[in-house]
């Protein structure tokens, strides 16, 4: 099972994957609490409130999809119009990723690895749905790509160890770290941070999906592929990030608190490279999905 955002007329929803479709679980959520004393008065009208009310979870949507099936309400629930993706969180989150954190990518970039997690963050602009258009800004000389694994904070986190830290994963998805590259070179030989390169509004494509970490396998151990207009750029798989997940969410945890909807991007494998106004980018990761956006330009 997965779970996405998206709307129809302008209207959000939120949508679980499931063999028969795509259910509007907004819709079925209704039917499901209506008969669940605990939870009659929650309202959910996107994966954030789900989060912020501590009920993303499989358990939770594997029971609501069993609900539904028990009563013959299914069918009803399925969505059947057509349907625009939205981005899969968003709202008031944080988005902290990490530099570095794959060996072969950090020396492509003539860096060397280092063992301690280098962390930035991306701003709440940034974020664009699955088959949204990457702006590519108007004085900017090279915008490259990124692939990584987004991790989806579901509990508070403040000062916490490994195994708390892995505990408060609510889910995984697919994010493009889009990065202007000569931007945040001549920023980083100036010695200043490299916000500005990383937040021009639509670089960070993510989605299309989130998958409840209940119905994925192992997630050190996923495979990562970049095609740009069908040919491949990266490929990599989770075994090799320096720093665990679990470690980069205690690491977090230690001088910020974490909260449910805040995403953690977890690096990125070798292989990035330009993009183009007219560039078609999929970037898929085992068990999540594909995430595709094209490039245009802001002239
Ligand atoms: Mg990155």
């Amino acid at each position: 099972m997965k779970v996405l955002m998206y709307s129809v007329s302008g209207k959000k929803y939120i949508g679980l994957c499931v063999k028969e479709g795509t259910l509007n679980f907004s819709l079925a959520w209704k039917i499901y609490s209506a008969e669940n004393p605990n939870h009659s008065h929650i309202e959910l009208l996107s994966n954030l409130d789900l989060l912020e009310a501590g009920l993303f979870s499989g358990k939770l949507f594997t029971d609501v999809y069993m609900h539904l099936k028990k009563l013959s309400q299914l069918e009803k629930c399925l969505e059947k119009r057509e349907f625009t993706f939205e981005p899969p969180i968003s709202g008031s989150i944080k988005i902290l990723a990490l530099a570095r954190n794959y060996r072969a990518h950090a020396r492509e970039l003539g860096n060397e690895p280092i063992e301690e997690p280098i962390i930035f963050t991306k701003t709440s602009n940034t974020i664009l749905p699955h088959n949204g258009d990457i702006i590519y800004p108007e004085k900017i000389t090279r915008v490259d790509h990124e692939i990584e694994l987004g991790v989806i904070i579901g509990k508070k986190l403040k000062y916490a160890d490994e195994e708390d830290a892995k505990k408060a994963i609510a889910g995984y998805t697919i994010v493009n770290d889009v990065t202007a590259r000569d931007l945040q070179k001549a920023d980083i030989s100036k010695q200043w941070p490299w916000l500005r390169s990383k937040n021009f509004d639509t670089f960070l494509p993510m989605g299309p999906y989130i998958v409840p970490k209940e119905f994925i396998k192992d997630p050190n151990n996923l495979n990562l592929q970049l095609d740009v207009n069908g040919k491949k750029r990266q490929m990599g798989n989770t075994s090799c990030m320096i720093n665990s997940i679990p470690s980069v969410i205690s690491y977090i945890s230690g001088f910020l608190s974490l909260s449910p909807g805040d995403v953690i991007c977890t690096g990125t494998p070798e292989g990035v490279a330009p993009i183009k106004a007219g560039d078609t980018i999929n970037a898929t990761i085992d068990e999540i999905g594909t995430l595709s956006n094209s490039v245009i330009s802001e002239k």
